[in-house]
């Protein structure tokens, strides 16, 4: 359902600045963040545009659930501490998924987001 001008999907192999390990291809959608550290990179304004030029690491804070069984990572930035959000991959760590669901700080870190969420939400 990628129809719309905003998603120009870009699927590349990459090196992860964080955890240094090789990225592959996910294929089915553009790879957003590390499989291995979960991390990301700010790059993207919509997702997969490529057009964000802050390029600060993009730390994963807390895990929110989302419709149809599926999990989003949300993301705080290092460097404009926006918030974003991302869908878990197919391939992501489990085990780093239940270590940021687990972690108490990342849990008051969540709720504190939801009110941050609406004031920028304009913004995005
Ligand atoms: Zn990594
Ligand atoms: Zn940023």
């Amino acid at each position: 359902m990628i129809d719309s001008a905003k998603f120009t999907m870009i699927d590349e192999d990459f090196t992860c600045l964080v955890c240094g390990r090789e990225v592959s291809k996910l294929g089915y959608t553009a790879r957003d963040h590390c499989p291995y550290c979960l991390h990301s990179i700010h790059v993207d304004i919509n997702p997969g545009d490529r057009l964000c030029d802050c390029h600060g690491i993009l730390k994963p804070i807390g895990i929110e659930k989302s419709r149809k069984d599926t999990y989003k990572i949300v993301f705080e930035c290092d460097k404009c501490k926006m918030i974003k959000k991302n869908i878990t991959a197919v391939d992501d760590d489990f085990d780093k998924i239940l270590e940021i669901m687990s972690n108490p700080i990342n849990y008051w870190a969540g709720l504190t987001f939801f009110l941050y969420i609406e004031k920028r939400s304009i913004f995005w």
